[in-house]
C-alpha cells in the first residue's frame, strides 16, 4: 500500500484503516463559515480578544479591538493560547504547549495518487505522503515544553537543533533505505498537550457561560464541536464518555499541575500520544466534587446526574439553578 514508507524486510505486520481520510481544515471551516454567515453569524478576523467580561458569576461579553461584544456564552477555542485567554476571566486551563518536530523531503515526486499515512506506534514515528514529497514526524525525543511567554503569534517555534535533529535522524531509519531523505524543510510545530492526553471540552470553572474547546486535534474537532453545541443548548451530548473531557483543572491529580509533575506527565504523553495516562481521579471523585459544587460546597446526597458515569457538568442557566 505504501512501498516508499514501509520497509518490507523489517515489517512483521500492520493494520490498515480503509475508511481513514484526510481532513482539509481550511476547506471545511470555509464551508462552515459560509453557512454560519448565511444564518446570521458575523466574523471579525485578525481581531485579538483582550478581555472577557464577567458580571457576578456569569460571562457578560468579550472585548476585542477596543469594542465590547455582549455575550451570554463565550467559547475559548484558541489552541495553545487558550490558557492566556482563560486567564482574562481568571480561569485556569490545564494545558501545556509542547514542541513537535516534523520534516518534509524534497519536492521531487510525482503528484499522482497518494499513499496512506503510516504510523509506527512502537517507535512513536509517523510518515505522510504529501503528493509531491514525503513528510515525517516523531514524538521520540525529550519533551520540550513551551512556556506561554515564549509563544509567538503562530503555533511554530525555532528549530531547537540537536534535540530534534537526532530524533528525526533516528526516526528516518523506519523508512526503506532508498526512501530516507535529508530534510528540505523543518517544522517545529507547537501543539496543546494535556496530562491525560484528552481534550478540554465543556464548562470552564465556575463562570457561567464560559466554555472551552481546547487541546483539540483536527481529528476530534467535528465530534467535540457537536457535543459542545449540545451542552451549550442544554442538550445531553450523545458523545459517549464526554464527561471525561471536562476542562476542570482537578480532573488530573493535583500534583499534575505543579511545574515538575506537569513536565513528567508531558514527557509520557508526548512519547506515547496514543496511550491514556492514569492520572484521572475515579468517577466517584468527580461525582463527589460536582455534587459539592451543585450544593454550594456542602456534601450532597447522590443525584441522578452524579450517579451517571456519562453525565456532564453543565453551567446552570442564567438566573437558574444547577
Ligand atoms: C506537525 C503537526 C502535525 C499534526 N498532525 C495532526 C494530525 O495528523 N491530526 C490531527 O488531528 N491533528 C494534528 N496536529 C494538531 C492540530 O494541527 C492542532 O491540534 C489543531 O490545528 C488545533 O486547532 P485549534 O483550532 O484548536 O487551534 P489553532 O488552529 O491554533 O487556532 C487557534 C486560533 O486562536 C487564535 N487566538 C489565540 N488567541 C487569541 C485571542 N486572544 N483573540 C483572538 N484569537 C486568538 C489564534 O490566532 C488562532 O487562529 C498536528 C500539529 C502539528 C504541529
Amino acid at each position: 500500500m505504501a512501498p516508499e514508507l514501509i520497509n518490507l524486510e523489517r515489517c512483521v505486520g500492520g493494520v490498515l484503516y480503509p475508511a481513514d481520510g484526510t481532513a482539509r481544515a481550511d476547506v471545511i471551516t470555509s464551508v462552515l463559515k459560509t453557512k454560519a454567515q448565511m444564518a446570521g453569524a458575523q466574523f471579525h478576523s485578525d481581531t485579538t480578544v483582550t478581555g472577557i467580561e464577567v458580571v457576578g458569576d456569569a460571562v457578560g461579553g468579550v472585548i476585542a479591538g477596543g469594542i465590547v461584544y455582549p455575550a451570554d456564552d463565550v467559547v475559548i477555542a484558541c489552541g495553545i493560547w487558550g490558557p492566556s485567554v482563560a486567564m482574562l476571566a481568571n480561569q485556569a486551563l490545564p494545558l501545556t504547549p509542547v514542541a513537535h518536530p516534523y520534516v518534509y523531503g524534497p519536492a521531487s515526486r510525482a503528484t499522482s495518487s497518494r499513499r496512506p499515512f503510516v504510523r509506527w506506534p512502537e517507535h512513536h514515528v509517523y510518515a505522510r505522503d504529501h503528493g509531491d514529497r514525503l513528510g515525517l514526524g516523531t514524538y521520540d525525543h525529550e519533551p520540550l515544553e513551551v512556556s506561554a511567554n515564549q509563544l509567538g503569534d503562530k503555533a511554530e517555534g525555532p528549530w531547537p537543533g540537536e534535540l530534534f535533529d537526532s530524533a528525526v535522524g533516528d526516526a528516518m531509519n523506519v523508512l526503506p533505505a532508498e526512501h530516507r531523505f535529508i530534510p528540505h524543510q523543518q517544522l517545529n510545530g507547537i501543539f496543546a498537550m494535556t496530562a491525560d492526553n484528552l481534550p478540554l471540552v465543556g464548562a470552564v470553572g465556575d463562570v457561567r457561560g464560559l466554555w472551552a474547546a481546547e487541546a483539540l486535534w483536527v481529528t476530534h474537532a467535528a465530534g467535540a464541536a457537536r457535543a459542545l453545541a449540545d451542552l451549550i443548548t442544554d442538550r445531553q451530548p450523545t458523545l459517549p464518555y464526554f464527561r471525561a473531557l471536562d476542562p476542570d483543572v482537578s480532573r488530573v491529580n493535583p500534583h499534575a499541575t505543579s511545574p515538575t509533575a506537569r513536565f513528567t506527565s508531558t514527557a509520557t504523553s508526548t512519547r506515547r500520544p496514543d496511550a491514556r495516562q492514569v492520572l484521572q481521579p475515579g468517577p466517584g471523585d468527580r461525582a463527589d466534587r460536582h455534587s459539592l459544587r451543585a450544593q454550594g460546597g456542602r456534601p450532597a446526597a447522590t443525584t441522578g446526574r452524579d450517579s451517571d458515569p456519562l453525565a456532564v457538568r453543565q453551567h446552570p442557566t442564567k438566573g437558574g439553578s444547577a
